[in-house]
């Protein structure tokens, strides 16, 4: 049993925390230089910097190992160390993007190491006050993380974000628990301290299970950001083309000889060259980003808006027949009809669509002949003097 004794000794617990916290470190500063992507999440950078200092404090206070001493080690090391849980804080909010206010904890965080300061200054190092002050310090520091973990509210990220929130509570309460024992000692009692090993071993396991956590709540995070770039109209945010395609398809796939029928509407902005020829390209975008928006407003939740073209979109409705596909393009048009559209210069102006429609039931079209009808119809409601509907399909 002896060697386990050995292996729970402060001073290798030190070191393992010391090296855990470098390699995370190092992980995060490697990561955030050589991914452009990871490099524009905010937080990242904190993350290195909060385990960095979590290293050299854990290393100023195994230095005393080697016989190396000088006047405040303890307190450089344990203030090395609340930095480090200052930048962890910091680092969570920044990658969560929540509201700075929620930053408050540091004004009573800030207080209680200026006073542990003053203690230290005033009487010299009394491992009672420290711990105490110390621990209530890093308890706050710690719960607050915790609760900024829990506040995540990306739901691909949220079950890891909820596991690291959790393991940062029982890191405060394992340190309240430390608190509560060296509250209830006698005053002159000043010897080794028996919680540390508890306190230590628990900052190895948080090190353990946080790190791979924040690795794979980033990788959640740059997978769903690339979903989204990759299906996502830039300038709308409704979804492109490539979404619509497969939609479509997989919708003509799914539709039975006798079931559903699949009806897509082709919105194409009327003479729109002339409303950038008058309000600029600039303008022009500004158009299109609310038309999207008034379209998007006037679909069923189930129907899928998209943008395939410069000034074209397209709806594919959720299970709709011949009737109810011109009820929701007679709907759509009027929509815009009415929208007065405020650019940023202040000025407002009015559009109108022109809107094609084909329903294909029966499965008797193919996703490209449904297109082209839905096409050939939005072509015959131009050439029929604009701002209508015109449809195909039974
Ligand atoms: P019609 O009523 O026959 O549809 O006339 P139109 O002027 O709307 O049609 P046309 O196809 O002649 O012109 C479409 C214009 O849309 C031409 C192009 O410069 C413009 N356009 C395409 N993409 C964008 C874009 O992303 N932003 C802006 N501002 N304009 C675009
Ligand atoms: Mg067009
Ligand atoms: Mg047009």
């Amino acid at each position: 049993m002896e060697w386990i004794a050995g292996l729970l000794h402060a001073g290798t617990l030190l070191l393992v925390n010391a090296l855990l916290a470098s390699l995370a470190s190092a992980l995060f500063f490697a990561l955030y230089m050589g991914h452009p992507r990871v490099k524009r999440q905010p937080g990242v950078m904190l993350w290195g910097t909060s385990y960095a200092a979590f290293a050299a404090g854990f290393g100023v206070l195994f230095l005393p190992a080697f016989h190396v001493g000088f006047p405040g080690l303890g307190l450089v090391g344990n203030l090395l160390i609340d930095l480090g849980a200052v930048w962890a804080l910091l680092a969570v909010n920044a990658y969560l993007e929540l509201p700075r206010r929620r930053l408050w904890v540091l004004v009573p965080v800030a207080a209680m190491a200026l006073a542990e300061l003053f203690l230290v200054l005033v009487e010299g190092e009394n491992l009672r006050h420290m711990v105490i002050l110390g621990g209530a310090l890093t308890a706050l520091l710690t719960g607050a993380t915790g609760a900024a973990f829990w506040q995540c509210k990306d739901e691909a990220q949220r079950p890891v974000a909820r596991l690291a929130a959790l393991f940062h509570f029982l890191w405060a309460a394992m340190l309240l628990v430390r608190m509560s024992w060296w509250i209830a000692q006698p005053v002159e009692f000043a010897g080794r301290d028996p919680t540390s090993t508890f306190g230590l071993l628990s900052r190895i396991v948080l090190t353990w299970v946080i790190t791979p956590s924040l690795l794979w709540m980033l990788t959640r995070k740059l997978d769903a950001e690339l979903i989204r770039h990759a299906s996502q109209d830039p300038l709308t945010g409704v979804a492109n083309r490539r979404v619509m395609w497969e939609e479509g398809q997989q919708r003509i796939a799914a539709s039975t000889p006798r079931g559903s029928s699949v009806a897509t509407l082709i919105i194409d902005v009327d003479r729109f060259k002339s409303i950038n020829d008058r309000w600029g390209h600039d303008g022009g975008d500004q158009v299109l980003v609310a038309i999207a928006d008034t379209l998007r407003r006037h679909i069923r939740e189930k129907d899928i808006l998209a943008r395939v073209g410069g000034e074209e979109f397209m709806v594919l409705l959720h299970q709709a027949e011949a009737t109810a596909a011109k009820d929701a393009a007679e709907r759509l048009r009027l929509a815009i009809e009415k929208e007065a559209i405020t650019l940023l210069s202040g000025e407002t102006l009015h559009c109108t669509v022109s809107i094609g429609y084909c329903v294909s039931t029966r499965r008797e079209k193919s996703w490209r002949e449904v297109v082209v009808a839905a096409d050939q119809a939005l072509y015959a409601a131009k050439q029929a003097g604009r701002n209508r509907v015109v449809g195909t399909g039974d």
